[in-house]
């Protein structure tokens, strides 16, 4: 179902994002106003909604008056009315289900945009349909730009052969290509690939490799067998260009508005810093970024970062120091106070000495910044927490809002510790969807610890904020909500949920993902609640998910994301 969007008299065209405007300011006053609404009317109002405003004042509302980035009202549809003069532009929701917009608390959109240039093969059912995937790709690089990308099988394909320099050369002989396999053992280049690695019919095999040869000419046939024959090609293949890199943001953050995202807390590049800066300086930005820095970097050159990226504007700017401390439970290299129970030899790795990092913490806190450690297992997220403790000894009592980014696997007594010392616990309920599977074959039975902790975190006054990990997960948020609600594997199971008793309420839910999120980057005065005063950071969902039966809600649509505002997607 379309929303119908009107405007009140003339015919206003729909807010376009990537139109000429920018995001707007503060509305002017008109020079004859009064204080009465109707002679300074809304920019935009929805009307004739269900609106989830995340407001203990007044949760439900059916319409919500906008004017410039904020709301200026919120209530039913007659006392919203009184807002629309003829330049406002109304949406008629049609009683469609509208929520703040959700706030993703740790996304890495570098990597992501890294990974939409590359060319997902995965699946390609024939030779024809790897070429087409290629091609359909061709106008997002200028000639002369490598296009890779990784996952095509020819043993899903009728013709089960290798594929060819010629193959790819019929897809293009402007771009230098190479595309590995499935397996990572294998890859195939174009003849201009070949040709710019200097790879002929004389080039010899190295060691532990194989370049295939046309059996009649002798001619190389594009294929590369190992990391060894592969390197040759790979080990000439440059970074993202800073065209590719703009271009691999774009379609990330368009990706993210399609999934009702309007906040994200981002740990990248400062090359991809820039690129967000210049979209936003071209009104091309459709949502809120808070920058990491690096936690090890020199305090001289954080402090310059903070100060050239800034740290305050609502649309973009720097925030928390992200440092690693350990690694993942997948890879079995997350820090556990005991061996895993199916790797006994093996506790994971501490990446950090605990007294360098409570020296640097102390520094980089006394500095002014706030401090977000990476730490999954049980024995990093203690050493997280003795460092922050430490920090507030040597530095004493502020508004600091340390933060443990995912904080999966928590000693015993520790959450406490977390409430104690005023730690915010962000967390990805989504990871649950695939750790599920394998994290009691890695932690054992009889183990102390508190796993994906949400219900326990919440009843001892831990702080949650929700994010995704994106591109690690996707960067759906409804996937979250449902992890959070039900703790089953996306296809349901186990019964009654994984360790069920840390499941959350949908409200919870939903409040950790906006308000909570944005009280870990200090925003929690404008944003996560739709009420006047607020920023007007709104989507419209195909379900009113406060209410449907929890396993629907792996099936609800984003039907239009609101930014500041402004409409910055709606649903074709
Ligand atoms: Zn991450």
């Amino acid at each position: 179902m379309r929303l119908s969007v009107a405007a009140g008299l003339a015919a206003a065209a729909i807010v376009s994002l990537f139109g000429t405007q920018g995001p707007k300011s503060m509305p002017q006053q008109e020079s004859n106003s009064s204080s009465s609404p109707a002679s300074s009317s809304a920019d935009l109002v929805l009307t004739k909604g269900a609106i989830y405003t995340g407001d203990p004042q007044r949760p439900r509302v059916e319409a919500i008056a906008m004017r410039g980035e904020w709301i200026v009202a919120a209530g039913s549809n007659d006392e919203v009315h009184k807002w629309i003069g003829p330049k406002t532009q109304v949406v008629d929701l049609r009683g469609a289900f509208a929520m703040p917009g959700f706030n993703d608390a740790h996304v890495h959109f570098g990597y992501a945009a890294a990974e939409k240039m590359a060319v997902a093969i995965e699946g390609a059912r024939s030779l024809e349909e790897f070429q087409r995937r290629v091609r359909d790709r061709l106008s997002d690089f200028t000639p002369g730009e490598w296009i890779t990308g990784r996952g095509w099988d020819h043993t899903l394909w009728p013709e089960k052969r290798f594929p060819t320099r010629q193959d790819l050369d019929a897809v293009s002989r402007d771009h230098p290509m190479f595309f590995a396999r499935v397996d990572g053992h294998v890859g195939v280049a174009n003849s201009l690939a070949l040709k710019l690695c200097g790879i002929t019919r004389e080039t010899a095999d190295p060691p532990g490799g194989r370049i295939l040869h046309d059996p009649k000419t002798g001619e190389p046939t594009g294929m590369l067998e190992e990391d060894a024959a592969m390197d040759l090609v790979r080990s000439r293949i440059p970074g993202l260009s800073a065209t590719q890199r703009r271009r691999g943001i774009e379609l990330v953050i368009a990706e993210a508005s399609r999934n009702g995202i309007t906040s994200a807390q981002d740990n990248s590049d400062w090359a991809d810093f820039l690129v967000y800066k210049q979209l936003k300086s071209e009104g091309k930005l459709p949502l809120r970024i808070t920058e990491w820095l690096p936690f090890t970097a020199p305090l001289d050159q954080l402090e310059a970062l903070r100060k050239q990226g800034g740290s305050s504007d609502p649309w973009l700017k720097t925030g928390p120091l992200k440092g690693f401390l350990d690694g993942s439970l997948g890879s079995r290299t997350a820090a556990l106070l005991a061996p895993y129970a199916d790797d006994p030899g093996n506790s994971g790795i501490l990446r950090m000495d605990p007294d360098d990092l409570k020296k640097m913490a102390i520094e980089r806190d006394r500095a002014g910044f706030q401090i977000a450690f990476h730490a999954i297992g049980d024995r990093a997220n203690r050493v997280a927490l003795d460092t922050f403790a430490a920090v507030r000894a040597a530095n004493g009592e502020r508004d600091r809002r340390d933060r443990v980014e995912h904080a999966q696997v928590v000693a015993a007594g520790n959450i406490k510790r977390f409430a104690a010392l005023d730690v915010i616990a962000s967390m990805q309920p989504c990871h649950l969807l695939t750790d599920a599977r394998w994290t009691d074959a890695r932690l054992g039975k009889g183990r102390s610890v508190d796993v994906h902790a949400w219900n326990s975190m919440k009843k001892h006054g831990v702080r949650l904020a929700f994010g995704t990990d994106y591109p690690v997960e996707p960067i759906s948020p409804l996937r979250g909500l449902y992890a959070c609600v039900t703790r089953e594997l996306p296809e349901g199971g186990p019964a009654g949920g994984w360790r069920p008793q840390e499941k959350l309420p949908i409200e919870d839910c939903i409040r950790n993902y906006t308000l909570g999120s944005a009280y870990a980057q200090f925003e929690e005065q404008r944003k996560g609640q739709l009420a006047p005063g607020k920023l007007a950071d709104i989507v419209v969902l195909s379900a009113d998910i406060t209410r449907i039966p929890p396993h629907e809600l792996l099936r609800v649509q984003v039907r239009m994301t609101l930014t500041g505002g402004r409409i910055v997607y709606e649903e074709r």
